[in-house]
């Protein structure tokens, strides 16, 4: 354990890579392109992954003693090895505490004592109270925990509620995804003191996670910044919270958005139960896995038929050996039986339909057997973890992500503001190669197979509007940017230039077939040639025409943010005019389109007909 306090973790991350560091080797912090950094920040950062760690270590044991002893095995090597860990935590803390707050936190962040950020010590304590109030069960470890861990749990409790008063009653920020936090630290601490026979601090925490999801989850279940990762980092918040409480006492009110919350996930996943990783959230990251795990675990102890199998699933994959069974061991996590129904309606057997996410913007559409779809940013800008991709197109298949939501790499990394939350990086339409403005979309019209969404204000002088059409074997993608007032256009250059982006992240080939373009996208998850596709990945056949000259030029770029440092090939879809219309046919597994004709009139598009290779054709109105 090492004896300092910790920093931010965001700080480790490869300058030049942007890759998330190695853990540390010798005095060393390590890339995986073989940079080795040394000293701050990564030395303050490295530290906050070891405190992370010791944690997550003593929670472990502390779980393990008590599974073990309701099997009627006494273990104790766990029990005694983690009061160790504790107890070293408590000694640690004490030095640490009395010299004061930490002098590394960013201007805008909330200092801690322990960390930089009162947010890293409130996700740190919620671990550490967890062990102390699961050894307090135990007759031997309880007395040997002692006063200073009392001290620690006291200390960390005047922290949080201090950072509680600074944000919610001085900066007037309740819906802040850290007061999720600040309140499932408040409920741990407490329960953790009263474990060792102390008083709580006679605060209603469990009724203030509460009131948080009242008012920062939306009436479509999402929470309100529209970003996978932050939806999933309040819902863990809340399931750790909510530790020893009766599902069936919940306000009702709070229990159907729990409910719903969880159904965002169980919707917006992939088919193979991969979560599209909107807006700013990490694209592939154990830590992430493990939170993701957790939230499956205990919203399964919530509800009886919780719809988080999938997620589940793909997540247990993702993290392979890398899992320690923590998240196993916590069982009944709840002080009662699980509720029966997980949502308002009941959901019907089979495939996944379709699904709009009417605040959040979001809308998935889905093949009949729900084994590929698309997923469409129409919604809110979502706030500091926003990205300025309006009208951006994700595809996912089984097994095979082709065009992801790319997450961004640690907070410190300049591609996370620089690249990764711009347009440049979303497959959507930039103009004259500006970034989109923080916008809101619309979306238009909504079925089952059809979704029409437009966004007037995320460019400049530009409208643009994005309509797809699910059929049973391809999608069909009918981008529309037009100049606003083309006499107003001063420049002299013929127009302005209107640039659709794909954005793959498996190994992409293209080739132009007079004036369209045909492309592959492999069926790859990574996006590493090298590794083998996953068992019933299918590639991906994209046909490209647009209604006016253009360019489909290909060129390296990156890929997703888990490794920024990663070149694939990218596209670039440009028209230089005042209108244009891009449109594209994705089907996968087989090429089932031959041509894709467009049909105009004085006033545009009007038509779209797809000839497929069976002879077969289908005429599609563009909706005006
Ligand atoms: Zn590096
Ligand atoms: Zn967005």
């Amino acid at each position: 354990m090492q004896h300092a306090r910790g920093g931010w973790w965001h700080d480790y991350v490869c300058p030049t890579h942007g890759t998330e560091l190695e853990p540390r080797s010798g005095d060393a912090y390590p890339c995986r392109y073989g940079c080795r950094l040394t000293g701050e920040p990564f030395a303050s950062a490295w530290t906050v992954y070891t405190h992370q760690a010791g944690a997550r270590r003593a929670r472990l044991l502390a779980h393990r003693h008590t599974s073990a002893r309701a099997r009627g095995v006494v273990d104790t090597a766990d029990r005694d090895e983690a009061v160790r860990v504790v107890r070293e935590f408590a000694e640690v803390y004490a030095d640490i505490a009395a010299a004061g707050w930490s002098t590394q936190s960013e201007p805008w962040m909330l200092r801690g004592k322990l960390f930089a950020q009162a947010l890293t010590e409130a996700i740190w304590a919620v671990q550490l109270a967890d062990a102390v109030a699961e050894l307090a069960t135990d007759d031997a470890a309880r007395p040997a925990l002692g006063a200073p861990v009392v001290s620690l749990l006291t200390g960390l409790l005047a922290t949080i509620t201090s950072a509680r008063q600074t944000l919610v009653v001085h900066k007037n920020d309740p819906t802040s995804n850290y007061v999720a936090w600040i309140d499932a630290a408040g409920t741990t601490l407490n329960r953790a003191l009263v474990a060792l026979g102390h008083a709580d601090d006679g605060q209603n925490w469990v009724g203030r996670t509460i009131e948080h999801a009242r008012l920062a989850i939306g009436a479509d279940g999402w929470e309100w910044e529209g970003s996978t990762y932050y939806h999933l980092f309040v819902l863990r918040a809340y399931l750790l919270a909510l530790r020893g409480t009766e599902p069936a006492a919940l306000p009702a009110d709070a229990a159907e958005r729990l409910a719903d919350m969880v159904r965002v996930l169980a919707d917006l996943a992939a088919p193979d139960g991969t979560l599209p990783m909107l807006h700013d959230g990490p694209y592939d990251r154990v830590p992430a896995h493990l939170e993701v795990l957790e939230v499956c675990v205990l919203a399964g102890q919530l509800w009886a038929d919780s719809p988080l199998d999938a997620v589940e699933a793909a997540t247990r994959r993702s993290l392979g050996t890398a899992h320690d069974g923590l998240e196993d061991l916590l069982t009944g996590w709840f002080g009662g039986p699980a509720l029966l129904a997980p949502t308002r309606e009941a959901v019907p057997a089979g495939p996944r339909p379709s699904v709009l996410f009417a605040n959040a913007g979001y809308a998935v559409l889905r093949d009949p057997g729900d084994t590929w779809q698309a997923v469409l940013d129409a919604g809110p800008h979502g706030g500091s973890h926003g990205h300025l991709d309006k009208l951006g197109l994700y595809l996912y298949g089984t097994g095979v992500a082709w065009q992801p939501a790319p997450g961004v790499p640690p907070y410190a990394s300049t591609l996370r503001r620089g690249y990764y939350a711009r347009t440049l990086a979303h497959p959507t339409v930039r103009v004259d190669d500006l970034d989109q403005l923080p916008a809101t979309g619309q979306v238009e019209d909504f079925s089952a197979t059809r979704v029409v969404a437009s966004a007037g204000d995320a460019i400049a002088g530009v409208s643009l509007r994005r309509e797809l059409v699910m059929t049973d074997d391809y999608l069909l993608d009918i981008v529309h940017a037009v100049v606003d007032d083309p006499t107003g256009d001063t420049d002299t250059t013929g127009g302005r230039r209107m640039t659709l982006a794909l954005r793959p992240a498996v190994p992409l080939t293209i080739t132009a077939e007079g004036s369209a373009w045909r492309t592959s996208w492999a069926a790859s998850r990574h996006g590493d040639p090298t590794r083998r596709p996953a068992p019933g990945a299918a590639e991906l056949h994209g046909f490209h025409r647009a209604t006016a000259p253009a360019v489909l030029l290909a060129a390296p770029g990156r890929g997703p943010s888990d490794d920024p440092a990663r070149s694939l090939t990218n596209a670039d879809w440009t028209v230089t005019g005042h209108e244009a219309w891009f449109v594209s046919v994705y089907s996968p597994g087989t090429a089932v389109v031959r041509d894709v004709v467009l049909h105009s009139g004085a006033a545009g598009l009007t038509a779209v007909t797809v000839l497929r290779a069976d002879e077969c054709s289908t005429v599609h109105e563009v909706t005006r």
